[in-house]
């Protein structure tokens, strides 16, 4: 007797290596979740939206989208807006995303941070910058007091959490700050300190991965699963996007780009090793390249500049200034160059350092990135102009990314964490 012949049909389904430690059967109540988030962000992206629109979409029964509508509903993510105009006919009423709901965000750097409050489609409501102490006691209650000051500005919003980006490699395990080479804080339990105070839950994460997951939540990513994120502060930080999940690797340190030694005998890095891409292309270096300009040309004592000013000066024809920027944008390329080669990403995203001077500094760094290419054209290159807007969307982003049911991938245990997805209601 032969054996049947499968058809096309069976043929297709194949065979697939599952990787048995990590797989997980779908229940239906997994499934159910599926959907709920799938629901969720269409209403984000597209409200206000009918529950007819929301079921053509997906594909979902009627009955199955009302049901999730009343669970986001209860859950307060989502409002019953007012009906749709329609020429004849019943008129739906329309779902969104509920305004009242804000994240307290805060951005923290080396020497500042810049503090605010977001709603849930990314509108801020408010900012504030405040100095920050190098000892992370005096630092973390300098965060603290102005938060308490900031949220009863708002009575009539609901506070869903705190999002804090950092300088600094974060532990997704310990969700300890584990590497910070330009703020003195590692080892100083910075989430504990902050949640005991003000009753929020708190997500902190490292600037550049908040600033990628916020791409991805508001910006200019639809479609994009490989991509880098850079961000040029005081150092040089990146994020990495592949095969459509943020890459943490061990203990959150992946991505530590700025810490790859272009040149063994470079100047001393933060890290305490010599000739990090971070020590030729961070707008700390560009300044100090400047002030060493300066000296030559006879002028030791020029005041120091802050980024921006620098870029002015250079938008105004200073040649020390040009000069300084110009190699910023040189080593900014050569960096990009490893990035690129190392991971192929359909986007590079960059944010900060030159970003608010592209038209001048842009050609340099793309000339390098054209000249790196083994096959194909380079990645195409988005830069962010509003990067204080961006590094503060970043850190709305962790909180949106908790509630949207799982944490980014941790790749120590590589398994998506599920967290609790019911936003607790607090007291503003
Ligand atoms: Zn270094």
């Amino acid at each position: 007797m032969s054996t049947p012949i499968p058809t096309h049909r069976q043929r297709t389904k194949g065979m697939q290596r599952i990787d048995l430690a990590y797989a997980e059967l779908a229940s239906s109540e997994v499934v159910r979740d599926i959907n709920r988030d799938v629901v969720l962000e269409l209403i984000r992206t597209r409200q206000p939206i009918s529950r007819a629109d929301l079921s053509r979409s997906t594909g979902l029964q009627p009955s199955t989208i009302s049901s999730i509508a009343e669970q986001l509903i209860g859950e307060r993510w989502v409002i019953e807006g007012p009906a749709a105009i329609r020429p004849r006919g019943r008129r739906p009423t329309l779902l969104s995303i509920n305004p009242s709901m804000v994240i307290v965000v805060a951005d923290v750097r080396p020497d500042q941070a810049i503090v605010g409050v977001v709603d849930l489609n990314g509108r801020f409501l408010q900012r504030e910058a405040l100095p920050l102490a190098a000892d992370p006691e005096r630092g973390v209650r300098n965060l603290i007091t102005c938060i308490e000051r900031l949220m009863p500005k708002h009575p009539d919003k609901s506070f869903e959490g705190l999002g804090i980006i950092l300088p600094g490699r974060v532990d997704p395990s310990t969700e300890q700050l584990v590497l910070a080479p330009n703020l003195p804080w590692a080892r100083y339990d910075i989430k504990k300190a902050i949640q005991s105070a003000i009753k929020l839950q708190v997500e902190m994460d490292n600037d550049a991965n908040a600033c990628l997951l916020a791409e991805l939540w508001f910006g200019r990513m639809e479609g994009v699963r490989n991509a880098v994120l850079v961000t040029i502060t005081e150092g040089v930080g990146a994020a990495i996007l592949a095969n459509g999940q943020l890459l943490t690797g061990r203990s959150g340190l992946a991505g530590e780009f700025g810490h790859l030694c272009l040149d063994p005998n470079g100047p001393i890095c933060g890290c305490g090793r010599k000739g990090c891409w971070e020590v030729f292309a961070s707008t700390r270096s560009a300044i100090n390249h400047f002030l060493e300009l300066r000296k030559q040309s006879g002028r030791p004592n020029s005041p120091v500049p802050s980024s921006f000013e620098l870029i002015n000066m250079a938008e105004n024809g200073d040649p020390d200034a040009i000069a300084a920027l110009n190699r910023q944008a040189l080593y900014m390329g050569q960096g990009l160059r490893i990035i690129v080669t190392a991971l192929s990403p359909e986007v590079v995203l960059l944010n900060g350092g030159l970003t608010s001077a592209w038209d001048r500094f842009g050609p340099i760094v793309e000339a390098e990135l054209a000249d790196s290419m083994l096959s194909g054209t380079p990645p195409r290159i988005i830069v962010t102009s509003d990067v204080e807007l961006a590094r503060l969307r970043g850190a709305a982003a962790l909180v949106l990314q908790r509630h949207a049911g799982y944490s980014k991938s941790n790749a120590s245990d590589g398994k998506p964490i599920r967290r609790p997805r019911n936003p607790k209601k607090t007291a503003a």
